[in-house]
């Protein structure tokens, strides 16, 4: 699905990020995976030994930072088709707790690394005469939660710079869509007690979390020319929670 292309994913040393990696590799895709430390990066490289990877960790919310890695990206593979703006760091505080440092700092990933991310790939994707972008959001990013308001506020924003820039780069041929999944079983999840899952699985209308090769496939297909029309679009990957 993916032959001659080349992704870069930011966020793909693990979970839902590595899980694209992956799906990417798998489908002929060369694939530049960003991740927050070389330590992390060279272990994700080790674990998808490929020829088709590389890995780098820029500082993601630092624009200089990011179109230096996505200029050695395309020293090295040619071109960047595909970019996915998958890194994210969530929040639980309360907002009387909530240190106004941390809130600065979920911005900052989860808000101005895509604006980032996506600023600097335009000139390339335009080179190119298309490419598609695909944003993490969430289910939360519909609904809000009931503390750490920074993370959905950040998703909100997510989805907003989605359907802007769907629509001012629609000319190019540049697809923006984002992919919004549910509760997916990364190490967080994977991390609690069984019975606290299957408490969260039984408020989701499919009676489970989702996999992260389940949310993984969604950023595929909207990768591919298979979704060669769709722009602009909130995938929900959740079960139907949300909706
Ligand atoms: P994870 O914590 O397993 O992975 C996060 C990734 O982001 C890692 O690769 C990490 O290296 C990277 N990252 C974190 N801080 C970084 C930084 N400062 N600079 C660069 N990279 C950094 O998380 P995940 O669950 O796989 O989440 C991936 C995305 O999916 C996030 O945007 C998250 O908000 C979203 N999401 C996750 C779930 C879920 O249930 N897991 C649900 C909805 C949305």
């Amino acid at each position: 699905m993916l032959k001659n292309k080349v992704a870069v994913i930011t966020g793909g040393t693990r979970g839902i990020g590595f899980a694209i990696a992956e799906a990417f590799l798998k489908n002929g895709a060369k694939v530049a995976v960003l991740g927050s430390r070389k330590e992390t990066v060279d272990k994700a490289l080790e674990k998808l030994s490929s020829d088709d990877v590389m890995g780098l960790y820029p500082d993601l919310s630092d624009y200089a930072s990011v179109e230096k890695a996505f200029t050695e990206i395309k020293e090295k593979f040619g071109k960047i088709d595909i970019l996915v703006n998958n890194a994210g760091i969530s929040a639980r505080e309360p907002i009387e707790a909530y240190d106004p440092e941390a809130f600065k700092n979920i911005m900052d990933l989860n808000v101005t690394a895509v604006f980032n991310g996506c600023k600097a790939v335009v000139p390339m994707m335009k080179e190119n005469g298309g490419g598609s972008i695909i944003n993490t959001s969430s289910m939360v990013s519909k609904t809000g939660q009931v503390s750490g308001c920074g993370y959905p506020a950040s998703k909100y924003a997510v989805n907003g710079l989605t359907v802007s820039l769907a629509r001012e780069l629609g000319k190019y041929n540049i697809r923006v869509n984002a992919v919004a999944p549910g509760v997916t079983r990364t190490d967080m999840v994977a991390a609690l007690p069984e019975e606290m899952v299957a408490r969260v699985a039984a408020g989701i209308p499919m009676g489970r979390v989702g996999e992260p090769e389940e949310v993984a496939n969604a950023f595929l297909f909207l990768a591919s020319d298979l979704a060669s029309y769709i722009s602009g679009a909130i995938l929900a990957v959740d079960g139907a929670t949300v909706n």
